[in-house]
C-alpha cells in the first residue's frame, strides 16, 4: 500500500496538535509563570531583608536609649566621681543587664579607668582572668582613636556591639565625669533571639562583600547582608536564607500540571484514536474487506453487510456502493440475458444450453432431447415475408414453452430448436414431437401454407450407461437431424432408430471400426453420373463413399461421415477418397473429358490436409486439374470465411473448380456466397421434391435458376428422380442433372458399364 493509512495519518495529525499544545504551554505559559514567581519571591526576599534589618535597628536603638538613660543620669555621674556600694546594690547585678539585654557594662572615670564593671550571665564567664582580659580588650577599643561609639567589633569571644556615652548630669549640662560603655555580645542567644524576631534563622560572620548579596539556588535565596548600615565599623555580615516559596510552589505546580497535561494528552490521543478507529477507520476497513471479498469471490450477488442501524456518511457510502453493485449486477444480468437469450422468441439460445451443461453440478441421470428443424424455412421467409417467418418461430417457441413442463427449450439456430427434459424418455418426447409437428402444420394451414413440415430428431441419454456431455448430446442430435434431412425431412427419427440401422450403439465402437475400415479397405467409392440432359451427355461423376462393414453391412455416409468429422478421422478418409477417386476415374475422365467431383468437409479445409494431398495426387497422377471439382457445403461457408477464401483461391490457382454443395439447406445469404469464387452451385434435392406439384417450390426453383444464370454460375440440380421433374428443369434452365432418374450412385464397374452404354448411345 502506498503512503500512510488513514488511521496512521489521523493519529499523527492528532499527536502533532497535542504536541503543539504542550509546546505552547512549555515554552510560553510555563516561563511566564516562572518569571512571575521569581518576581514574587524577590519581593518576599526584600521584605525579609527589611525585616531583619529592622530587628537589628530596633535592638540598636533600644541599646542606645538604655545607654543614654544610664549615662545621662545624676546617680551615674555621682558614682563615677565617687564609686559607692549603694549605687551598685540598688542598680547593678546581672539580672539588670539581662533585663536590659546587655552583656557587659563598664563605668569609666575621666582617666578612662574602669570604676566598675558588670557582666551579664549571657557573657558567661566566671573566670576572673578572662573577664579582665575582656575588660582590657574593651578598654583598648575605648582608647583606640577613631573608634565609633556605636560599632561591632570582633573579639576572641565573637562579635560584639560596642556603645559608649559620656556620663553627665541628668540635665545634660556640665562636663562629663566619665564614660559609660555597654557591650552587647552577638552570641548564640542574641542570634536566636533576633532569628525568632525576624522569623528566619540568621548567622553572623566576618564581612565578605560590602553590599547586599542575594544568591539564589534551586530552593533558597541566600542573603548576605552587611551590618554596616546598622552599626559603624561593622566588618560583619548577616547570613540568612529565604525559601523560594513562590518559585518552588510554581515549579511543583507546573510539574504536576505538565504531568497531568501529558497524561491528559495521551488519554485524549488514545480516546480520539479509538473513537476514530471505531467510528471511521474500522468501518472503512470493514467496507474494504467486504469489497475485497466480493472481488475475490466474483459473486455479483454479494453486498456489503452493515451492522449498524444509524445513518451517517460512512453508512451512506456503503449503501451507495451497494447501489452501484446492484446497478452493475442489473446491467450484467441484462447483458447476460441478451447474450443468453434469443431476442425474437425470448427463448434461451445455444450459449444458454452450453452454459446450462457447463454449470450443472451433476447432469441429470437421464434426459430426453428433442431437436427441431423447420423444413424449408427459407422459402417461407422468401415467399411470405420475414414477418411471417418470425411469427412461425415465435409460434414454435410458444408451443415448446407450452409442452415444456420441467424441461428446457432453446432456439439454437435460425430455424432450429432444442428441447431437453430431465424426466422423460424417448416415448414421451415422441408424443410431444408428434404434437408439435401437427401444431406447426396446422399453423401453416391457417396462414395459407400447405405442407408446412418439421424435421425432428429425438434422443435419450443416460448418464449411468454412458456419461454424456453437451458435445455428445449435440453430436448425436446432429446425426439424427442430418439423417432426417437427408431422408426426406418431415419426419421424426430417434437416434436409436438410426443407430440400430447401422447397428452402432456407441461412437467409440464406431471409431475403432472406422480406423480398422480405413486400414483394411472396407471403404469403397460409388460414383453418380452428372449429366447434361439435352443433348444428353455424361459430364462428370461425383465420388460418394460407401462403407461395407464385414459384419454390419453397408453403413450410410450420412451416419459415419459426421462421426468421422467429429473424431478427426475425416482427413484420413478424405485423403483416401481423393487418391482412390482420381486413380479409378483418371482414364475415363481424360478419355471422355469427364469431371470428377469430390466432397470435402470443413475439417479437411481447416487442417490443410486436403490441399496437401491434392498437390501430391496431381503431381503423382498427372490428373488434369481442370477436371477436378471440389464440393464444399454451405454450412462450411458459415465457418471461417477468410480461411475458406484462402482455400478457394488456392484451388483456383491450381485450376480446380469449386462447387457449392447442398445449396438451400443452410441459411447463408446470396450476397455472402458472392464473396466466394464459386463455379458451380448444386441445388439441394429438397428443392426438387415438390416439383412439379408444389406451386411454391416451382416458383422458388425458377427464381434460383434465374439468379444463378444471371450470376454466370453453372448449376447442378440434385435429386431429379421423375421425368416431370426433369421436364421442369429442362424448361427453366440449362442446369446439369444429378439424380436417380439417370443413375443412382454405383460401384466403379457399374459406372464403366453405364459409360460404355451412354457413350455408345
Ligand atoms: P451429397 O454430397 O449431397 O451427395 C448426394 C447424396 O444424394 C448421395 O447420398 C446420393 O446417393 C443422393 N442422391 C443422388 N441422387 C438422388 C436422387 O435422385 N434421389 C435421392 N433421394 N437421393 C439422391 P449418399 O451417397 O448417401 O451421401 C450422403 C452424403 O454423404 C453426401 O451428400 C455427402 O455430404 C456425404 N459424403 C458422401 N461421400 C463423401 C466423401 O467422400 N467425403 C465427404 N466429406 N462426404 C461425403
Ligand atoms: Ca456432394
Ligand atoms: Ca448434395
Amino acid at each position: 500500500m502506498v503512503g500512510l493509512r488513514v488511521q496512521t495519518k489521523l493519529f499523527i495529525a492528532i499527536a502533532i496538535n497535542i504536541a503543539l499544545f504542550i509546546g505552547i504551554i512549555l515554552f510560553v505559559i510555563k516561563p511566564y509563570f516562572i518569571e512571575k514567581s521569581i518576581d514574587q519571591d524577590e519581593v518576599m526576599i526584600r521584605s525579609q531583608v527589611d525585616s531583619v534589618s529592622e530587628v537589628f535597628s530596633n535592638r540598636r536603638s533600644m541599646l542606645e536609649r538604655t545607654l543614654i538613660d544610664w549615662a545621662v543620669w545624676n546617680d551615674s555621674y555621682d558614682f563615677v566621681i565617687n564609686p559607692n556600694e549603694e549605687f551598685i546594690r540598688s542598680n547593678m547585678g546581672y539580672e539588670t543587664l539581662e533585663n536590659l539585654g546587655i552583656s557587659a557594662m563598664l563605668f569609666l572615670n575621666e582617666n578612662q579607668d574602669v570604676v566598675y564593671s558588670e557582666f551579664s550571665r549571657f557573657y558567661a564567664s566566671d573566670n576572673e582572668a578572662e573577664r579582665e582580659a575582656f575588660t582590657n580588650d574593651i578598654l583598648r577599643f575605648v582608647n583606640a582613636s577613631g573608634i565609633k561609639q556605636n560599632a561591632v567589633y570582633g573579639t576572641d569571644y565573637g562579635p560584639i556591639v560596642f556603645m559608649s556615652h559620656p556620663i553627665v548630669r541628668s540635665d545634660g549640662k556640665g562636663t562629663a565625669k566619665g564614660t559609660l560603655v555597654m557591650i552587647q555580645k552577638i552570641g548564640p542567644d542574641f542570634i536566636s533571639a533576633v532569628s525568632a524576631q525576624a522569623k528566619t534563622p540568621i548567622t553572623i560572620r566576618p564581612l565578605s562583600h560590602n553590599r547586599l548579596i542575594i544568591d539564589q539556588d534551586e530552593k533558597f535565596a541566600r542573603v548576605s547582608m552587611p551590618l554596616q548600615s546598622i552599626y559603624q565599623d561593622a566588618n560583619w555580615e548577616l547570613n540568612f536564607s529565604v525559601k523560594r516559596t513562590y518559585y518552588l510552589n510554581t515549579m511543583s505546580m507546573l510539574q504536576t500540571g505538565m504531568f497531568g497535561l501529558l497524561i491528559l494528552g495521551l488519554g485524549l490521543l488514545i480516546t480520539l484514536f479509538l473513537t476514530i478507529h471505531r467510528f471511521i477507520t474500522m468501518r472503512l476497513l470493514h467496507i474494504v474487506t467486504e469489497l475485497k471479498q466480493i472481488t475475490h469471490e466474483r459473486n455479483g450477488r454479494l453486498r456489503i453487510r452493515s451492522n449498524r442501524r444509524s445513518r451517517d456518511e460512512i453508512e451512506d457510502m456503503a449503501t451507495t456502493i451497494n447501489n452501484v453493485l446492484d446497478a452493475l449486477e442489473e446491467t450484467k444480468t441484462e447483458s447476460l440475458n441478451r447474450a443468453f437469450r434469443d431476442s425474437l422468441t425470448r427463448l434461451p439460445n445455444r450459449l444458454a444450453v452450453e452454459d446450462m451443461f457447463a454449470n450443472a453440478a451433476t447432469p441429470a441421470t437421464q434426459i430426453a432431447v428433442l431437436g427441431i428443424d423447420l423444413d424449408n424455412f427459407r422459402r417461407i421467409n422468401d415467399q411470405f415475408g420475414q414477418r411471417t417467418g418470425d411469427a412461425l418461430l415465435t409460434f414454435l417457441a410458444s408451443r415448446l414453452n407450452f409442452y415444456k413442463e420441467d424441461g428446457f427449450a432453446a432456439r439454437i439456430g435460425a430455424d432450429e430448436f432444442i428441447f431437453i427434459h430431465p424426466k422423460w424418455s424417448t416415448r414421451e418426447m415422441r408424443l410431444v414431437a408428434n404434437q408439435i409437428a401437427k401444431d406447426v402444420t396446422d399453423w401453416g394451414r391457417k396462414q395459407g401454407m400447405n405442407g408446412l413440415t418439421t424435421s425432428i430428431g429425438i434422443d435419450e441419454l443416460n448418464h449411468i450407461d454412458r456419461p454424456y456431455t453437451y458435445e455428445i448430446m449435440m453430436n448425436r442430435l446432429d446425426v439424427v437431424l442430418h439423417e432426417v434431412k437427408h431422408s426426406g425431412k418431415n419426419q421424426i427419427l430417434s437416434y436409436d432408430e438410426i443407430e440400430s440401422g447401422s447397428h452402432y450403439l456407441h461412437m467409440l465402437e464406431m471409431e475403432r471400426d472406422l480406423r480398422y475400415a480405413l486400414k483394411h479397405g472396407e471403404f469403397e467409392l460409388y460414383y453418380q453420373p452428372i449429366v447434361s440432359p439435352s443433348p444428353f451427355a455424361v459430364r462428370g461423376v461425383e465420388a460418394l463413399i460407401r462403407w461395407n462393414h464385414p459384419v454390419k453391412g453397408a453403413i450410410s455416409p450420412g451416419i459415419f461421415i459426421p462421426v468421422a468429422e467429429q473424431l478427426g478421422l475425416i482427413s484420413d478418409i478424405g485423403r483416401w477418397v481423393l487418391r482412390q477417386a482420381v486413380s479409378e476415374i483418371q482414364e475415363h475422365a481424360h478419355s471422355h473429358h469427364l469431371f470428377l467431383s469430390v466432397n470435402v468437409s470443413k475439417r479437411q479445409i481447416a487442417d490443410g490436409s486436403f490441399l496437401e494431398e491434392l498437390r501430391h495426387v496431381l503431381s503423382d497422377t498427372k490428373f488434369k486439374a481442370n477436371l477436378l471439382h471440389v464440393e464444399i457445403t454451405e454450412s462450411e461457408v458459415g465457418g471461417n470465411l477468410f480461411e475458406l477464401q484462402q482455400f478457394i483461391s488456392t484451388l483456383k490457382e491450381m485450376n480446380v473448380q469449386i462447387s457449392l454443395d447442398d445449396f438451400g439447406v443452410g441459411t447463408s445469404s446470396l450476397s455472402f456466397l458472392q464473396s466466394l469464387q464459386l463455379d458451380i452451385i448444386k441445388i439441394d434435392q429438397n428443392f426438387v421434391k415438390g416439383i412439379p406439384e408444389n406451386k411454391f417450390d416451382r416458383a422458388l426453383l425458377e427464381g434460383l435458376y434465374q439468379t444463378f444464370h444471371t450470376l454466370g454460375l453453372d448449376i447442378v440440380t440434385e435429386g431429379v428422380e421423375r421425368p416431370e421433374q426433369l421436364a421442369f428443369v429442362l424448361e427453366h434452365s440449362s442446369s446439369l442433372i444429378q439424380g436417380y432418374h439417370y443413375s443412382k450412385p454405383v460401384p466403379l464397374a457399374q459406372l464403366e458399364h453405364y459409360l460404355k452404354k451412354t457413350v455408345l448411345v
